[in-house]
């Protein structure tokens, strides 16, 4: 039997992160985000690329909707450049001025992906990054959707966020809001 996948953890390299912690302060107050490819290995799910939200995005306080065309490309480029050895992991947003915790809303496109055959992501993963204090120390953090065993139930699963070599400076503002 495997390991249940709430074991999980969510490997993000520092360098996507900035990126992701870049466009979050750039769209501050209004709401961005992106999607995440990379691999799934054992119970790691390990990060390699993120895309933006596009420059034909639309950023609101509490939302945001992706320029999906420009998404598309940069998603087809990135997995040519890969030779299509890449998975799509899930997406990540911003929670400008609130925790990193999803609400009732962002429930909803990750049960839409799960189902989905097209997307070929049955636990889809949803990164959060929030700065509830709104002094820009953004907080992350990682869910993931589970199916039970029954298959008609699905939750919620907190992932872990890791640097990749143990190296915390860059990371100092991405503290494990739950920790
Ligand atoms: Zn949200």
């Amino acid at each position: 039997m495997p390991e249940p996948l709430t074991a999980s953890r969510l490997i993000v390299p520092e360098g996507v992160l900035d990126i992701m912690l870049a466009e979050a302060r750039a769209h501050f107050p209004f709401e961005t985000g992106g999607v995440l490819l990379g691999h799934e290995r054992g119970r790691r799910l390990v990060v390699s690329h993120q895309v933006g939200a596009g420059p034909k995005a639309l950023h609101e306080r509490t939302s945001f909707t992706p320029d999906r065309d420009w998404q598309y490309a940069q998603i087809d480029l990135i997995y040519a450049h890969m030779n299509g050895n890449l998975a799509y992991l899930g997406d990540w947003h911003t929670h400008p001025g609130g925790a990193p915790k999803p609400s009732t809303t962002d429930r909803v496109p990750l049960h839409r992906t799960a189902i989905n055959p097209a997307c070929q992501c049955p636990s889809p993963i949803m990164l959060i990054l929030g700065d509830p204090d709104r002094d820009g120390h953004w907080a992350a953090a990682a869910h993931r959707l589970i199916r039970s065993a029954r298959g008609g139930r699905l939750k919620t699963t907190r992932l872990v966020l890791a640097p990749p070599r143990g190296k915390p400076t860059a990371t100092n503002a991405l503290k494990d809001p739950e920790e």
